[in-house]
């Protein structure tokens, strides 16, 4: 229904788009609506959810060689 913008059960193209949850410019998901029967299809953000996982582990690697760079400086003194 996202794709084709037709109800897959009534074949109706009258589809409305509802945001879910967003927080800034993100969103966790939207609704897709038939305003006919009202058949609803839910699609997440999963591009946002990975943007955030790779945000989350490029800060965990710099934490790990902040500390490396510590220990490094603590031997050499
Ligand atoms: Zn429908």
């Amino acid at each position: 229904m996202k794709n084709s913008g037709v109800c897959p059960k009534c074949q109706s193209t009258d589809i409305k788009i509802n945001s879910l949850g967003s927080w800034g410019n993100m969103t966790a998901g939207n609704f897709y609506r038939c305003t006919t029967c009202g058949f609803t299809e839910i699609w997440s953000g999963k591009g946002h959810q990975r943007d955030m996982k790779i945000l989350i582990g490029v800060s965990i690697g710099g934490c790990i060689i902040a500390l490396g760079m510590l220990v490094y400086f603590v031997m050499n003194s």
